[in-house]
């Protein structure tokens, strides 16, 4: 049992509620990492004695990024759509199915290369828990193939059969596909299922089609999440709430009756809103309006939707700038969203604070405060603080 303390922390995020603030933040202080685990956090002058040493400098620490939502196994380019969009081109979806071409005829050694690389870029940029799905297969075996790419690097792997309706294919053929032999091939690759509910793009699934999938995956075994009212108004907050589910995710296009039922939900875990700013940034859409779920008590996770169409960054510290620049959030409630709201997306309570008995995973910035995060966008900051002896994933 190795003790390892780390000294110079000159602000300290824990989330503890025995300490100061909604970010329960120390000044001038230290923490214990036992076993992979936080075992203790307080002030430096009353820190233990500890086997091993780690001295920050004066750097701000926080709990690791978790981001809760991306689709990081795939093969392809995809900039010149991205350069066609940003000369006025409009996003529908269709793009999906370039990206599925080039990742079916993709070996798992090239999809992997890709994988690792986004998975260590992000990593470097302090985040420490990443939710990856599949979705850019569409059949049976390179769905499973990603899934089993995926929970290489994380046990949060999210089945996506349901991304899109791939060309060429029948729509209820491929309905009964993703609700039958599909998903009893994929489900004891993945822990979650996820459905692309979204009644403006051809491309994607109605209402009815969406329940019908996640109720199967439920069924399954599966936990819930949805990608719902991105594009338009649309019934995918609504069925997550109906449903269960752990996430609704982009929620751009939000009615009164939706903000109700998420808020409604709230006390009882309901849907964490989780709002993918960057998407917005890269196909200059409408920010969702975090605001209006803040003030009605609907817990709210950042993520990066980090994929080839629609957002190509790995970059909470980005998305934590966006919060605050782009959907008026406050700088607490952004690093909250970035890591204790993006934690709960995933049901997770042992990552995303750093209260006793939680994973060590911890981010450092190059500089004295989380603040920094949203007043320097763009500048690399954030890294993870790498401790001997992690528990791993
Ligand atoms: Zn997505």
């Amino acid at each position: 049992m190795t003790s390892h303390l780390v000294t110079g922390i000159g602000e300290l995020v824990t989330f503890d509620p025995t300490h100061p603030g909604p970010l329960g933040l120390l000044t001038d202080a230290a923490l214990v990492v036992q076993d992979g685990r936080i075992a203790w956090t307080g002030p430096t002058g009353s820190a233990p004695a500890c086997d091993a040493r780690t001295d920050v400098a004066g750097a701000a620490v926080l709990p690791g990024f978790v981001d809760p939502h991306t689709h990081l196994v795939f093969d392809g380019d995809r900039s010149a759509e991205f350069e066609a969009r940003a000369s006025g081109a409009r996003y529908t979806g269709g793009g999906i199915a370039v990206t599925v071409a080039a990742t079916r005829a993709a070996d798992d050694e090239t999809l992997r290369a890709n994988l690792h690389r986004l998975a260590a870029e992000a990593r470097a940029q302090g985040t420490t828990t990443l939710e990856i799905k599949s979705g850019y297969g569409l059949d049976v075996v390179t769905e499973q193939r990603l899934l089993r790419l995926a929970a290489e690097v994380t046990s949060e792997v999210t089945f996506l059969g349901a991304h899109v309706v791939p060309q060429g294919v029948d729509r209820a053929a491929y309905l009964d596909l993703v609700t039958g032999p599909m998903l009893t091939a994929c489900a004891p690759l993945a822990r979650w299922a996820d459905v692309f509910c979204e009644p403006a793009s051809p491309v994607a699934f109605d209402e009815d089609e969406s329940r019908a999938v996640l109720l199967a995956a439920a069924r399954a075994g599966l936990g819930l999440r949805v990608h719902g009212n991105q594009l338009g108004f649309g019934p995918g907050a609504r069925l997550a709430v109906e449903l269960g589910a752990a996430s609704v995710d982009h929620c751009t296009y939000l009615s009164d009756a939706d903000v109700a039922a998420l808020a409604d939900a709230a006390p009882h875990g309901g849907p964490v809103a989780t709002l993918l700013p960057g998407v917005e940034l890269s196909t200059r859409s409408p920010f969702p309006d975090a605001r209006r779920l803040l003030d009605a008590g609907v817990e709210v996770a950042l993520a990066t939707d980090c994929n080839p169409g629609t957002c190509f960054s790995t970059s909470m510290p980005l998305m934590i700038a966006l919060a605050v620049s782009a959907m008026r959030m406050t700088v607490a409630e952004a690093v909250r969203a970035a890591t204790l709201g993006a934690a709960h997306a995933l049901r997770r309570d042992d990552v995303g604070h750093l209260r006793i008995g939680a994973r060590a995973d911890l981010c450092v910035l190059d500089a004295p405060s989380h603040r920094h995060l949203a007043y320097r966008p763009g500048v690399p900051l954030a890294r993870t603080l790498e401790i001997a002896g992690g528990v791993g994933e």
